[in-house]
């Protein structure tokens, strides 16, 4: 048997790799409901479903692509047939599209109706010289006050690290920019799940994991992993222990926090950063956008659902203790200027997820966790382990991935 804790994406992808293979599988999680930090939930306020934030990801995310084929959602998504992200800034009421083309040659930059207002094609090609230089990248970034960088690459890379990215990890932005524009437009093009997260990361994934006779239990917290002849030998849950028996195995599929507290001495991130969302349950404008970039607003990105418009703003520790109120009726304001509808406000809610994600700092960079621990049937998985990305949709699955296939050789030795 191997035992996932954790029904978040790393913890699910792992169960449904292994539970496909055959290997049997049973998944602990400490909360009512799967998903963690992508999930979703019925808000009766709104008299909606809603999810606990935006969430987005690339036609390129490869890892996020196979686990969705392997639960058969990759349907469940909606974006524009090519890469394309709208702008709005707010103080200009100027607005325009980035069109990055398809292949790799970015001939994009040449053409005006393509790429950034006011920027020339050798402003993309001065940033070259940046990714992957390592330590001098951050430092570069933080004496750049260019059109470029403040009208695309720096809301970019603030919503994918959700960190300051003068304040970031060097590789993390260099992994970002390749992985991205780096691969050219087929890679970028933006998808957003519907009709929400729920509905297109986790059911599916819980049906294909029952299908092939593997268990999720709800409510189920493991507070202790018990050691014996160098190896876990016990799992401890409120009401019952689980012993271990040969070839079992256990992968760990929780946050960094939790990690810490279940494996002491676990390298793992330490310092995390907020996202606010507000919802407005409000049908967006028919020619809108599936998502906006908003330059020098409270908004950062808007995102329009058939049922729904919402806010996300990144790195939002300093909106913890402003009233919520106070951050629906500013959102509201410049979802107002961007989409160009009625002021009214519809009804909101307002999300503030406090540990989002760990800062994409190099200090806590240098905290991540590789899947392998010191016992050899107890593996790690989770957007902060070392997968060489941000916290992302993308890094929780590779992660997860990862973990089962060390898992299950365990198991099968
Ligand atoms: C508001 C918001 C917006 C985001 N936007 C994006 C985006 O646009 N694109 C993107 O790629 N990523 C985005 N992310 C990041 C993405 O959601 C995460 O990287 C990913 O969901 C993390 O998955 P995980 O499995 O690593 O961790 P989690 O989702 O945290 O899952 C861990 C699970 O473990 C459970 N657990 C904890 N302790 C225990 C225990 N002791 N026993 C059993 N279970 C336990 C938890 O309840 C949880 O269900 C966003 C995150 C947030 C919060």
């Amino acid at each position: 048997m191997i035992y996932v804790a954790g029904a978040g994406l790393s913890g699910l992808s792992a169960a449904v790799y292994l539970a496909a293979k055959g290997v049997p599988v049973q998944v602990m999680e400490a909360a009512p409901g799967a998903g963690g930090r992508c999930r979703s939930w019925f808000d009766e306020q709104l008299g909606i479903t809603i999810d606990n934030g935006n969430h987005l990801i690339l036609s390129g995310n490869s890892s996020a692509y196979k686990y969705l084929a392997s639960i058969g959602a990759e349907r469940n998504f909606a974006g524009p047939a090519e890469a394309e992200f709208a702008f709005h800034e707010i103080p200009s009421g100027k607005a325009w599209t980035v069109r990055p083309n398809e292949g790799l040659l970015p001939w994009w930059i040449f053409d005006r109706h393509r790429r950034v207002p006011d920027t020339q094609a050798r402003d993309y090609v001065s940033f070259v010289p940046l990714i992957g230089s390592g330590a001098r990248t951050a430092a570069a970034l933080r004496k750049r006050d260019d059109v470029l960088w403040r009208r695309m690459l720096r809301p970019v890379l603030l919503a994918t690290l959700n960190s300051e990215p003068e304040e970031a990890a060097p590789q993390l932005i260099a992994a970002i920019l390749l992985g991205t524009l780096g691969r050219g437009g087929r890679a970028c093009r933006p998808r957003i799940a519907l009709p929400n997260l729920s509905a297109a990361f986790i059911d599916p994934a819980l049906r294909v994991i029952s299908g092939h006779g593997g268990t999720v239990h709800f409510g189920k917290r493991l507070l202790r992993l018990g050691v014996g002849h160098g190896k876990i030998s016990e799992l401890e849950f409120l009401e019952r222990r689980q012993p271990l028996e040969r070839g079992d195995a256990v992968i760990l599929a929780v946050p960094a926090w939790a990690a810490k507290s279940l494996v002491p001495g676990i390298a793992a991130p330490t310092d995390h950063r907020a996202i606010v969302s507000t919802h407005f349950a409000v049908a967006p404008p028919q020619r809108a956008a599936v998502m906006t970039g908003i330059i020098d607003g409270t908004a950062e990105w808007i995102f329009c659902f058939p049922d729904r418009i919402s806010v996300t703003i990144s790195n939002a520790d300093r909106l913890l203790d402003i009233d919520r109120n106070e951050i629906a009726k500013l959102c509201w304001e410049d979802v107002v200027r961007s989409l160009d509808i009625a002021p009214d406000m519809p009804p909101w809610q307002v999300i503030k997820e406090r540990r989002a994600t760990f800062a994409a700092t190099p200090e806590q960079e240098k905290n991540r966790s590789g899947p392998v621990t010191a016992w050899p049937n107890l593996f790690v998985a989770g957007d902060w382990t070392a997968t060489g990305l941000p916290a992302t949709i993308e890094g929780a699955i590779r992660s997860g991935r990862r973990a089962a296939r060390l898992a299950r050789r365990h198991h099968d030795a």
